[in-house]
């Protein structure tokens, strides 16, 4: 059986989270994709990030629906900076040797990846999926990683949380951008709505 997981800050999540969470488990033949929000991003501190619940909870209403889709608490439960290779290492054991792990990545997490913590443990875990983002150049992979990558054909989106923050934070609208769901959830809970928040 081969699983995927995609971890991220899903603050907020969005089309492109979902439009590639979708074309992995279509071109790959997931059985499912397990959603990890993430507790303390290590790549993230130079902003505030919203609470761990509200992230969990936009995720939830994000995939409702899809029964292909779950969510895990997994990272959002524990105090600590969440790693990658931990997170793996966990869902590995849980799900059983015989399970192929699918890590889904965008193209900007992937050029990184280098400077996650133990990158060569993370790779002999999981095998990574790619969805390719407007402004990062997959050419810049280093060959013996491209070997290892599996590159997602499909659309390029062209949107990420730091937009919809700053949409929010001036009031201009976020219609289409993340599910209606997502949307009255940030209006309801003023989200993004201070200006510290992009
Ligand atoms: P931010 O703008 O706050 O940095 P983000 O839009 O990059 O957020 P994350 O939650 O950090 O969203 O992303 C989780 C994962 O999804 C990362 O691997 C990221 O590369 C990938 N991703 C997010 N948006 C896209 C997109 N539009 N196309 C391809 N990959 C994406």
């Amino acid at each position: 059986m081969r699983i995927g997981l995609f971890g991220g800050t899903f603050d907020p999540i969005h089309v492109g989270h979902l439009i590639i969470a979708e074309q992995a488990r279509e071109s790959l033949g997931l059985s499912k994709v397990i959603f990890v929000p993430s507790g303390v991003p290590p790549h993230k501190h130079h902003r505030r990030i919203s609470d761990a619940a509200s992230r969990l909870e936009m995720t939830r209403l994000a995939i409702e629906g899809n029964e292909h889709f779950e969510l895990s608490d997994f990272e959002v439960g524990h105090e600590a900076a969440s790693f990658t290779v931990e997170t793996v290492h966990h869902f590995k054991r849980t799900l059983g040797q015989q399970v192929e792990l699918f890590l889904i990545l965008g193209a900007d997490s992937i050029l990184e990846i280098s400077t996650w913590k133990e990158p060569e443990k993370l790779l002999s875990q999981c095998r990574p999926v790619v969805a390719g983002r407007p402004g990062y150049d997959l050419g810049k992979l280093e060959p013996e990683l491209r070997k290892r990558v599996r590159i997602l054909e499909g659309v390029l989106v062209d949107v990420s949380s730091t937009d919809i923050r700053s949409r929010v934070a001036s009031g201009r609208s976020i219609r289409y951008l993340v599910p209606a769901s997502v949307a009255s959830f940030i209006s309801e809970r003023k989200l993004y709505s201070g200006a510290s928040s992009t």
